[in-house]
């Protein structure tokens, strides 16, 4: 099936055609420059510029695939969660769309586009694999029993999401909105092992409380106090260092406690998705320790790891192919749509 797939929960504007498992287009447009001064998204000029960007970018994406509306089989779009304001443009858009054009329209759950998206480049899910989320505002483990019907939860975290973590370290030592991507650059050339950073709920194996969830907001605070040591004392803040030890920190827990889980489940595979799996430390060590344990890991390339609209269309696909009913006319948005939700 053709399935066109619209994103806008939160910064990005985006839209993709794909047919079957092929990505026929790909466009993404993004305010995060004019939030960058601010230090966060601001919901308000977020929504302002989905209403600006919504038709050229779905226009663009429909012209790049050599296709017309009439052309796609379906339509899916981010129905949750993010900004609620953000959300409402694109639901009201594919709304609009498809009941114009007579197509069948999915509300689909975000988070779970950014594991289906991984398909593009490495095939179907392996039965009962495992699926590590990292993004700006989720850290979940889930063991996907069918992506287009059920997936359960197996980890999250208590607190702060792995990029949310990042992000209010990066403020702190001065990078603009978004950080992550800053601190993988510094991180690059610092020295991991210079500064101790905790790793919140090591216990990762079965017997302890909470074995496969994880937390961050330890690590802000204990990199942030260290910070402010050095800055009180008169020393330099090492920058690099500070980058690399908390990089090397998040990365280990988040592979160790994830190949741990592989293990509980007995699975020999990990998708993996979301904004953070773009970050260098993480696929260095999820590369090396799922070679070490026999687990097959699937990062797809940076460009589909942040917000697209491919793993919006992605998701629809499988909805398609599962023959799964389209989402009733008057579905809502959900700005806090739980993972247990794949389609509205
Ligand atoms: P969610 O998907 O949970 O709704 P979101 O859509 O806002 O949240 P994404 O766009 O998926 O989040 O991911 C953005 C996050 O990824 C930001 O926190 C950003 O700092 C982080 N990020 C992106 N690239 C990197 C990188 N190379 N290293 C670390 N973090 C990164
Ligand atoms: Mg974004
Ligand atoms: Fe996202």
């Amino acid at each position: 099936a053709v399935v066109l797939g619209i994103e806008s929960t939160c910064d990005e504007t985006a839209a993709a055609v794909v047919r079957g498992r092929e990505l026929l287009s790909n466009v993404v447009a993004s305010s995060m420059n004019e939030h960058a001064r601010y230090g966060g998204v601001i919901p308000e000029i977020a929504s302002r510029a989905h209403a600006e960007a919504f038709v050229p970018v779905v226009s663009q994406a429909l012209s790049d695939a050599r296709m017309e509306l009439a052309d796609v089989d379906a339509i899916a779009v981010s129905a949750g969660p993010g900004l609620a304001g953000c959300l409402a443009v694109g639901v009201s858009g594919a709304k609009a769309l498809a009941w114009a054009a007579g197509k069948p329209l999915y509300g689909i759950n975000h988070v779970i586009g950014h594991i289906a998206v991984t398909q593009l480049q490495f095939g179907d899910f392996p039965e009962g694999t495992l699926a590590l989320i990292v993004s700006g505002g989720h850290t979940s483990l889930l063991h996907v029993r069918d992506v287009a019907r059920q997936v359960d939860v197996v980890g999250s975290t208590l607190d702060d999401a792995a990029g949310e973590c990042f992000d209010k370290i990066a403020r702190i030592l001065g990078f603009p909105y978004p950080g992550g991507p800053h601190i993988d650059r510094h991180a690059q050339t610092g020295n991991p092992k210079a500064i101790r950073v905790p790793q919140g709920l090591t216990q990762g194996r079965a017997g302890a409380e909470h074995p496969y969830d994880f937390s961050f907001s330890g690590v802000k605070t204990a990199v942030a106090r260290w910070v402010e040591e050095q800055e009180d004392a008169g020393r330099p803040v090492p920058i690099d260092d500070v980058c690399a030890s908390l990089a090397d920190s998040v990365a280990s827990v988040l592979s160790r406690k994830a190949l741990d889980a592989c293990e509980l489940y007995g699975s020999h595979s990990l998708i993996v998705g979301g904004g953070f799996s773009a970050n260098s430390q993480l696929r260095a060590k999820l590369a090396q320790e799922g070679a070490e344990r026999g687990v097959q890991v699937r990062i797809p390339e940076v460009k589909l790891c942040t917000d697209n609209g491919a793993m919006v269309a992605m998701l629809g696909s499988n909805l398609v192919q599962a023959g799964v009913r389209p989402s009733p006319a008057g579905f809502s948005i959900d700005s806090v749509m739980p993972l247990s939700k794949i389609c509205m």
